[in-house]
């Protein structure tokens, strides 16, 4: 099983949370989205060199200067740029949506560049994001917990992206997430927790951590009437088409740097 995007680092044991999810059977992308994250999940590839990371720079972090974040993905050759996006659901002006844009643009840049896939936050975006999305066509992404309609979704769905189902299709009463998931094509999701941010059924945003990926997996086969298995052997089999074909291996554990 695979968590397609979380951030272990913004929990108390990063090095904890990642052994426990791979020890339970679930593989992971460590996402950063700023300065000081991306530095964490570095560190903790160092730690394990064939743990999937994901460095970038979030829209909620556009102030930050995009250059060191560019020279780090260069440097150190992520398994995806991420988390990217755009996000217009606080007070964002002109100036303001101007320098997210820039942001994104610079990073899918360097995503057609060096051919890696990306994992986008998208919030009262869509058509921006789509915009940019269509100016590079080279590159495939995943719109990670995607909270939107399926009608928004479908011109990404024909530029080859993905769409990531995270903790809100748990929630009976999360209904424009559990319209939009039953309808997506299985051959285009990907699972996640997007752990510690996103609260699920029965669990508070900071309790929920990448092995409970496995309870998303379990709402989303009852919500599509397919077996849990068979979702899963789909949804890693999607993650390994988007973000290379080792990134669901589970690896040797003794082989990991004791900290
Ligand atoms: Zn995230």
């Amino acid at each position: 099983m695979f968590d397609s995007h979380c951030h272990p680092t913004d929990t108390d044991d990063a090095w904890d949370v990642v052994q426990q999810a791979y020890r339970a059977g679930v593989a992971l992308l460590c996402c950063g989205y700023n300065a000081d994250a991306n530095e964490q999940v570095r560190r903790l590839r160092a730690r394990w060199c064939t743990l999937p990371i994901a460095l970038g720079l979030h829209p909620w972090f556009a102030s930050e200067a995009i250059e060191p974040v560019l020279e780090l993905i260069e440097h150190e050759r992520p398994t995806a740029i991420g988390e990217v996006g755009l996000d217009l659901s606080g007070e964002v002006d002109e100036r303001a949506l101007a320098r997210q844009r820039e942001v994104l643009e610079a990073q899918l840049d360097l995503a057609a560049r060096l051919e890696l896939p990306v994992t986008a936050h998208s919030r009262r975006a869509a058509p921006a994001l789509l915009e940019v999305a269509r100016n590079h066509s080279r590159v495939r992404g995943a719109l990670h917990a995607y909270g939107g309609s399926f009608e928004q979704l479908v011109p990404f769905l024909r530029l080859g992206w993905f769409v990531g189902v995270g903790g809100a299709v748990t929630r009976p009463n999360a209904r424009r997430v559990r319209r939009c998931a039953s309808r997506v094509p299985l051959d285009r999701v990907l699972l996640e927790t997007d752990s510690p941010a996103i609260g699920m059924h029965g669990l508070e945003s900071n309790q929920v951590r990448p092995v409970h990926v496995r309870r998303v997996a379990e709402s989303l086969a009852e919500l599509r009437g397919v077996e849990v298995e068979s979702l899963v052997a789909q949804t890693d089999s999607n993650a390994r088409e988007l973000f290379g074909r080792d990134v669901t291996e589970l690896g040797d554990l003794d082989s990991w740097t004791t900290p």
